[in-house]
C-alpha cells in the first residue's frame, strides 16, 4: 500500500478484511516486499512531490515497468497514467496506463457525486461508486480494457494487464469488490 499521502487507511482495512498482509509503503526497501500496489485517493500533485522527495519516484516506475500489479484509484489512477490533462506545472506521474486523464474533470458545481455503475467483470449488483473531486479517462490506447463508463460514456474504470484503475473510491463504500479483484484475478493469476 503506498502510504505517503491520501486514504491509505481505508484500503489497508479492506485488504485486511479480505485477508491480505499489508506492507505500508514509504521507502523502496518497502516497496522491494510487495507483491501488488495499491495506490490511494488524494492530491496526485502531493503524492508526485512525496514520491520523489521519499526517493519512490523511480523504484516505482521501475517496478511497474518489471511488471507489478498495481491498482490506483483517484490520485492514484492519475499516478498512473501516462498523461495527465491540467496537470499542474512539473506535475509527474509514474505512468504505466496508456491513457490520458483529465484532472478534477466534473468542476467545482458537481465536485463530488455518487452512481451506480455496472461493471461487467464485478457481475451483479452494481457497484456504487463514490467520486471525489475525480478524475476521467478521455482516452484509452489500444491495450487498455474499459471495465466501466458513466451512462454519458465517459470511462471512469480501466485494467491493462496488471494495472487497475478507477476514477472512485471503492475502499469507502464497503463494497470489496474491485479489491477481490485485484487480489485474486491480478496479484494471484
Ligand atoms: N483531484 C485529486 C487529484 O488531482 C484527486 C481526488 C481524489 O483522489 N479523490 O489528485
Amino acid at each position: 500500500m503506498l502510504a505517503l499521502q491520501g486514504d491509505y487507511r481505508e484500503h489497508l482495512a479492506v485488504l485486511a478484511e479480505l485477508g491480505a498482509r499489508t506492507v505500508p509503503v514509504r521507502r523502496p526497501s518497502e516497496l522491494a516486499q510487495v507483491d501488488g500496489l495499491v495506490i490511494p485517493g488524494g492530491e496526485s500533485t502531493v503524492m508526485d512531490k512525496l514520491s520523489r522527495q521519499f526517493d519512490l519516484a523511480e523504484p516505482l516506475v521501475d517496478a511497474i515497468s518489471a511488471g507489478l500489479p498495481v491498482y490506483g484509484t483517484c490520485a492514484g489512477l492519475i499516478m498512473l497514467s501516462n498523461t495527465v490533462v491540467d496537470a499542474i506545472e512539473g506535475q509527474q506521474t509514474l505512468g504505466g496506463l496508456d491513457v490520458v486523464v483529465r484532472r478534477n474533470a466534473f468542476g467545482s458545481q458537481v465536485d463530488s457525486f455518487e452512481t451506480d455503475l455496472d461493471i461487467p467483470a464485478l457481475g451483479e449488483p452494481p457497484v456504487h461508486a463514490v467520486f471525489i473531486r475525480a478524475p476521467i479517462v478521455e482516452s484509452t490506447g489500444p491495450s487498455v480494457d474499459v471495465l466501466s463508463a458513466l451512462d454519458d460514456g465517459r470511462v471512469v474504470a480501466v485494467q491493462q494487464g496488471p494495472l487497475l484503475g478507477t476514477a472512485f473510491h471503492p475502499e469507502i463504500t464497503g463494497d470489496v469488490r474491485f479489491h477481490r479483484y485485484f487480489l485474486d484475478r491480478i496479484i494471484a493469476a
